[in-house]
């Protein structure tokens, strides 16, 4: 670093969270100019959790820990994102959100306010800014997308939904200081600083039920949660003792996550058998017999067993159905094959690898959207696929049926023990629509523990979906 400093010094300044010359090829209105940029991308790829008091009440957070930080003329923003996953991110500039899905984790106020931290300190320290060369600059074009870092996710995928974005991949020094601002910040705003290693113990409950070896990801990304409780206990109990005892606001946060969506929401799609619904934008769809149905925000689709054959649905982008079918026609890689009924076409293409492909493309308006359905395979493997592909396209329509229309998603429900009883009787007197293990991560205990009596303790209800 300090060679890479004295080599270019003009660039180079003194970061005012870590103390730490660092190398700037950027400055900081490219910098918000990223996070600006990003922001309706992120909140259209994931939606916002509709959802206002929740969107006040973390921003409120969000800001009153920013304006402790070192750079608290940043133009901060704060969003909870519509999707179950386990996640929070940064983007450069100070443009942080946080999923519902770890909302629903967190059991007090001071925990989420530690991980409010952690991506601040993220910003404050321009890790991602740091980490971004000048080439990746070039390639972003500074706007076309930015970079972002992200914490929680346990897995790949979010690229796939079309979202432009690229992940770059923290070290663990980076984590270890974001860990430590965080707790910088939180104790700031005169929080309890023993609320963040219950983050961490969270995590490594997630990853123990997840199996270990299932999200490497995060693992090679992130220092092991339970190191990181000790890392962090060990400066907590450095601290002055003024500092130790701040605000934890257990209760009212449980009762603020009362009626929040938890898990997949069933209105944005949801399969049974092979057949694809869709109660918010009321259709259907049936898949292939056999194949892996797979559903994201913008797109659902189904892949083959094999996974040489696809079929695609999306939004297309056009007002009518005629002016999307000369978008998808105007590529020069994509030849026309002929009409196959009313308002669906045959084409070849050619794969950007090279390959012959053969497909059915058709564009249905459906409620004002225009509707862009797509089945396609290897040349030589679509006759294997064509008739099934077919009919699967033809099988577009109209959701009528009440019972696939009026489903609703789990959430969340806050319950007060009337006494004191072990988990097992808690599961018992209180069943939850997921399994006991999951319920016991939520709520940040053990399987074998006692809970006291007048506990708020979560619980999963609703969800059900119909069967075939
Ligand atoms: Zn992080």
């Amino acid at each position: 670093m300090i060679v890479a400093c004295l080599a270019a010094l003009t660039a180079c300044t003194l970061n005012p969270a870590t103390g730490q010359r660092q190398l700037t090829l950027i400055s900081e209105a490219q910098e918000v100019e990223m996070g600006r940029r990003a922001e309706p991308q992120v909140l259209a790829s994931f939606g916002e959790y509709p959802d206002e008091e929740w969107q006040t009440y973390v921003n409120d957070l969000g800001q009153a820990l920013a304006v402790t930080s070192e750079r608290p003329h940043l133009p901060w923003a704060f969003h909870v994102l519509d999707d179950p996953l386990v996640n929070a991110f940064a983007y450069p500039g100070g443009y942080i959100y946080v999923t519902r899905g770890i909302l629903s984790h967190f059991n007090s106020e001071a925990e989420l306010v530690s991980v409010l931290g952690h991506e601040i300190g993220h910003v404050t320290a321009r890790h991602s800014v740091e980490q971004m060369s000048q080439q990746q600059l070039a390639q972003l074009g500074l706007g076309v997308a930015a970079a972002a870092s992200e914490d929680f996710r346990p897995y790949a995928g979010y690229a796939a939904a079309g979202l432009q974005v690229l992940f770059l991949k923290f070290s663990r020094d980076d984590e270890r200081q974001a860990d430590d601002l965080g707790l910088r910040y939180m104790t700031r705003a005169d929080y309890d600083p023993e609320e963040m290693p219950n983050v961490f113990r969270t995590f490594d409950r997630m990853q123990d039920a997840a199996g270990g070896g299932q999200i490497p990801d995060w693992q090679s990304t992130h220092p092991n949660p339970a190191d990181r409780v000790g890392r962090i206990q060990a400066q907590i109990v450095e601290l002055p003792p003024e500092l130790r005892d701040g605000k934890v606001g257990r209760d009212g946060y449980l009762r603020r996550l009362d009626g929040m969506t938890f898990g997949e929401n069933p209105r944005e799609g949801y399969s049974v058998g092979n057949t694809f619904y869709h109660p918010d934008m009321a259709f259907r769809m049936t898949f292939p017999d056999g194949w892996t149905i797979v559903n994201q925000r913008q797109t659902a689709g189904a892949i083959s067993p094999e996974q040489d054959a696809l079929v695609v649905l999306t939004l297309a982008g056009e007002n009518t159905a005629a002016d999307a079918v000369r978008a998808f026609f105007e590529p020069k890689n994509v030849q026309p094959g002929g009409r196959w009924r009313e308002s669906f076409y045959n084409f070849n293409a050619t794969g950007s690898d090279g390959s012959n492909l053969r497909g059915v493309v058709g564009f249905v308006k459906h409620r004002d959207v225009v509707f862009q359905l797509v089945a396609y395979a290897g040349r030589d493997d679509f006759s294997q696929y064509g008739n099934a592909m077919r009919r699967s396209l033809a099988s577009f329509g109209e959701l009528h049926n009440r019972r696939y229309l009026d489903v609703e998603p789990a959430r969340v429900e806050i319950v007060k023990l009337p006494r004191a009883m072990d988990f097992g009787k808690f599961l018992q007197h209180y069943p939850s629509n997921a399994k006991g293990s999951q319920v016991a991560i939520i709520n940040g205990v053990g399987t074998d523990q006692i809970l006291e009596k007048g506990r708020l303790m979560k619980r999963i209800v609703g969800g059900e979906l119909p069967d075939n």
